[in-house]
Order: structure tokens, then C-alpha cells, then sequence
């Protein structure tokens, strides 16, 4: 039997925008819109021509997209013709290959927002509609409030969609503006509506206000909408919108879906789905979300020690999903909890094994190193330390105690000094400057440094150092840098998480723990070194 097509809408540029704390530039939507266009999302939706300077300008040229580039705003307003509306006419000179209009579907709101009648309403609608379609867009129309303005008055939330479907209105697609709908009602509504407009032309834009937007859009799915609007890790105002990248692998992996639906995603662009998540969190400067469903660092993780000696047997025992096809992978968390199966396939899963068997030793469960390793875990742990946020740390620890470390270069001594002063032009301002001696071989260099804090100094000291390793440790940037102040043992100890991220993407984790933030920072900072260093092969 031949697969519907189902269609995916992205609106991460525009729904998305609304986030709180989110403020894309131009270069961050043109950077956004051709990661979508790449994964082969069906529509872009950029902005809101007329509305800041930003989508103005995003509209004011071409952009060359495969995606249908898609311009949002809002219907001609009561009382003006099409042609006497200057936010209409900005909207219809945009280039873009869409207009998506939004109207009011809800008889409550035309009365009390829009101060019209019903009737006016509904001819904005079919003349928008007209306009846009005679200047040779692809139109949408998003009835905001849909399922609120049905359930109170069906005949009239009806009569709006139906007046856009009727002038040639490509989609209509049905909002959940407040994000209140429950799966259910959505489903029973959607399955009223397409008895009367085609559900190949009906579309659902979910918001997450009782996290379900995602569940909600399947339902709509389920009585018969064939578009489906969403954003990037769920990004919008509030709790947020559908989020695609829950959608998206869904609608590929699970065969409600796949035996009945296609998508412009191909089984090859679902395996850079995490990469676009997390490339996004970090245009936001925002630490990724370790447990979001497919994408998350934990979302294919198992801790106990029973569940890892059966994944290692057969992974399918735990999970619901190959980690691979959506881009991720899978960990099997090293804590205090762990067994020497845990360690044994936390070894492997990193490559260490094969490493050793490459160079003649082969590693058993019961062997000495293993145990030791586990010993010595199991102690950091008591102290504070918890590998399983920092697998880079416990892959360099791991790595020592199989002499799998070089001796690239030695701490002896670092000094880090904080002043707050005043400065020429009378201005209070906090120094810091580091001092940093390091052993390379039989050499010994001393660097100083001025940073932006203590740490941010240590390192720009410390990589003068060591400014022989340059070359591979250049590239390799902080990206997220947290502290927790825990009690461990009886003593108040500070842990320092440090994630990074190399040229090539990979995000390095690690840790550090001492009653003193400095120390256990340069802790983190080293080990993240190191493991780079390891990893690019650098000569000690
Ligand atoms: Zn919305």
C-alpha cells in the first residue's frame, strides 16, 4: 500500500522566537533555516515581515531554500481593503515562497479583541486568502485559538477555516494557542473538521501547556491532518511548542507511523538529528537538555548493574530505539552503583578495549586493573566525584590506570590572584591574573596570564605553557561550566562540571572536586586537555 505524505512545518524562527531569551540575529536565522532545509523539513516558516528589522530583512531577498520559505502575519485588518493595508502589502511584497496568515477562529475574540463582526472577520479571511494566492503564493492559514473557539461555538470555527479552504488556501491549519487542548478533544475536533475540509489540507500547530503538544499533533494525525508545525527542541513562548525532534523520529521509527506515512526526512539526514539539536542549544548558549527523549546524553544511558550486563548481551533488552539512527549513542553510566559490568562495557563503548587487544592485551572482568579502576571510582565517588556527567573524566581516569596516558606535561605550580580595583576612568573592575609552572620532559616554562576570571586566566597561562601542544588543543573551547557546593564525607566540598567542544563537535565532560573552586577546576580544564590530546594522537 502506497504511504501518505505527511508534511512537517517548522516554525522555530517564528513560534520559536518568542522563547524567553531568545533573540535570533539575521546570520542566526540563516544558519537555523538552512539546517532545517538540510534535515528536509517541508516548510521554514522565518518571521514576521513588517514586524522588527530582523525579519524584514530575512524577507527582503530570496533565500534559496528547498524547503517552501514560508513569511507569517497577520489578515487584512476590519474595515480596510486589501489593498489599503500597509502591514498586508509588506506582507505580500516578502520574498517567500508562502504566506502563512493567522485569523481568529474563536467568535469570543473577534468580538472582544478584533472588535468586529463575525461576518467582517470571515471576509478579511477570504480576501487575504485571494490576495495572496494572486500574487503566486502558497497559502496557510493558522486559525489561532481553534479548539477553544470550537468548543464554544463549532458553526463559526468551522466557517472561518472553510472560507480560507474555499478562496484556494493551500493548508488550514488548526491552533492550540494556548496549549490547554487534551489529546482526546483534539482528536474528536480534528476528526469533525476533516469531514469538511480534506485532511490532506488540514494542518495542527500544538502548543506544550500541558506537555502534550506533541501527543495532541499525533492525534491530530490520527483523525486525519496531514501537516504537522513545530519547532526545534520545542522552542516557544511559555512551555513551548510541539517539539520536532521528539516528532520527527516518531513518525520514522515507530511503525503506526512509518507503515502509513512518508516524510521529506531521509533515514540518512535522522541520524544528524541530535547534531541539529544540540547545534541549536548552542547557538542559544544553552547547556542541552540531557534527558530529552531520543536526542538527550541520558536518553539511551542505563546505571545499574544488572541492566548493563544485559545490554551488553543484547542492547535491544533496554532499549526502544537504536541509539544510532536518531544520532546518539549509547552510555552505560559509571557510578557507585557499578558493577565491574558496567566498567567492562563503559571500556568498550569508549574503544579501549579494542585499543589493548590492538596492542597485544586482551582485558578479562576479573582482571586486577579492572577491579583497581572500580575501587578507585567507587572512592572518588564517596568524595564527591559522579562520573556519570563527566564520562571524559572517567575515560581519562580509566585510561591512567591501564597506562594509557602519555606524560605530555606536568602541573607544578600554579598562582591565581583576584583583584577589584578602580580603574583610570573610576570605574570598579575585578582582575585576575595567573601564574603557571609547568614540566615538560626536563624543561620547566612559566607562563603568566590576565583572564576574565581566575579560571579563564589558568588556562590562557597554562596554554602558553604548553604552547607545543597547541595545534591540537587550539580549537578545543569551554562550553558550559557549573559548580555545585555538596557535602562529602564530613567535609563541604567543591564540584566543578566543565563541558567542551572540539572542531569536530564532540562534547567532552568532566569533572572536578576539591574544597577549593580553583583546584577543582583545574582539575576539569586538565582532564579535558588531556583527552584531547589522547585523542589527536599528540606526541609527549
Ligand atoms: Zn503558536
Amino acid at each position: 500500500m502506497a504511504r501518505e505524505r505527511l508534511y512537517l512545518f517548522d516554525t522555530t524562527l517564528r513560534d520559536g522566537a518568542q522563547t524567553n531569551g531568545v533573540d535570533f540575529t539575521l546570520n542566526d536565522k540563516l544558519a537555523i533555516a538552512k539546517m532545517l532545509d538540510d534535515l528536509g523539513v517541508d516548510y521554514v516558516e522565518g518571521g514576521y515581515p513588517g514586524a522588527n528589522p530582523t525579519d524584514t530583512q530575512l524577507f527582503a531577498e530570496a533565500r534559496k531554500l528547498d524547503a517552501t520559505f514560508t513569511a507569517f502575519g497577520m489578515t487584512r485588518r476590519p474595515g480596510r481593503s486589501t489593498s489599503n493595508d500597509p502591514g498586508l502589502a509588506a506582507l505580500l511584497d516578502a520574498k517567500a515562497d508562502a504566506i502563512c496568515f493567522v485569523a481568529k477562529s474563536w467568535d469570543y475574540h473577534v468580538r472582544v479583541a478584533l472588535e468586529t463582526t463575525e461576518e467582517e472577520n470571515l471576509a478579511s479571511i477570504r480576501d487575504s486568502v485571494r490576495a495572496a494566492i494572486g500574487k503566486g503564493r502558497e497559502v496557510l492559514l493558522d486559525c489561532e485559538h481553534f479548539f477553544d473557539g470550537y468548543k464554544a461555538n463549532p458553526r463559526y470555527a468551522l466557517a472561518c477555516a472553510k472560507a480560507a479552504y474555499d478562496q484556494g488556501a493551500r493548508w488550514v491549519v488548526l491552533c492550540d494557542t494556548n496549549g490547554g487542548a487534551l489529546p482526546h478533544e483534539v482528536e474528536a475536533i480534528v476528526g469533525e473538521v476533516v469531514k469538511v475540509i480534506p485532511g490532506d489540507h488540514v494542518g495542527i500547530h500544538a502548543h506544550n501547556d500541558t506537555e502534550q503538544a506533541v501527543a495532541n499533533s499525533f492525534a491530530a494525525v490520527r483523525a486525519g491532518a496531514r501537516q504537522i508545525q513545530g519547532t526545534l527542541n520545542g522552542l516557544g513562548e511559555r512551555c513551548g511548542n510541539a517539539n520536532l525532534v521528539s516528532i520527527i523520529p516518531t513518525l520514522k521509527l515507530k511503525p503506526e507511523f512509518t507503515d502509513k506515512f512518508e516524510i521529506g526526512i531521509s533515514d540518512d539526514k535522522l541520524k544528524s538529528l541530535a547534531h541539529a539539536s544540540h547545534r541549536l542549544d548552542e547557538m542559544l548558549n544553552r547547556a542541552p537538555n540531557r534527558h530529552a527523549p531520543y536526542v538527550g546524553a541520558s536518553a539511551f544511558a542505563t546505571k545499574a548493574g544488572i541492566h548493563a550486563s544485559a545490554i551488553m548481551k543484547d542492547p535491544a533488552t533496554y532499549e526502544h530505539v537504536v541509539p544510532e539512527t536518531v544520532g546518539n549513542k549509547r552510555r552505560v553510566l559509571v557510578s557507585d552503583q557499578a558493577g565491574k559490568s558496567n566498567v567492562l562495557a563503559e571500556l568498550d563503548r569508549n574503544g579501549l578495549i579494542a585499543e589493548l587487544n590492538g596492542i597485544g592485551i586482551s582485558i578479562e572482568k576479573d582482571d586486577p586493573r579492572i577491579l583497581r579502576l572500580l575501587e578507585d571510582v567507587k572512592a572518588r565517588e564517596a568524595n564527591g566525584y559522579s562520573y556519570e556527567n563527566a564520562q571524559t573524566s572517567f575515560e581519562v581516569l580509566a585510561r591512567r590506570s591501564l597506562g594509557m596516558v602519555p606524560n605530555y606535561f606536568d602541573v607544578v605550580q600554579f598562582d591565581v590572584n583576584v583583584e577589584q580595583r578602580y580603574n583610570a576612568l573610576g570605574e570598579k573592575v575585578t582582575v585576575a591574573m595567573a601564574v603557571v609552572k609547568v614540566k615538560i620532559g626536563n624543561e620547566t616554562y612559566i607562563s603568566a596570564a590576565e583572564g576574565k576570571g581566575p579560571v579563564n586566566a589558568l588556562d590562557v597561562a597554562l596554554r602558553k605553557d604548553i604552547a607545543k601542544f597547541a595545534p591540537y588543543i587550539e580549537k578545543l573551547k569551554l562550553t558550559d561550566y557549573r559548580v555545585r557546593i555538596l557535602n562529602a564525607g564530613t567535609e563541604a566540598v567543591t564540584r566543578v562540571l566543565i563541558e567542551c567542544e572540539d572542531e569536530t563537535g564532540e562534547r567532552l565532560s568532566t569533572i572536578g572536586v576539591s574544597e577549593n573552586i580553583i583546584d577543582a577546576s583545574v582539575q576539569a580544564l586538565m582532564d579535558s586537555i588531556v583527552y584531547k590530546l589522547v585523542k589527536s594522537n599528540a606526541p609527549a
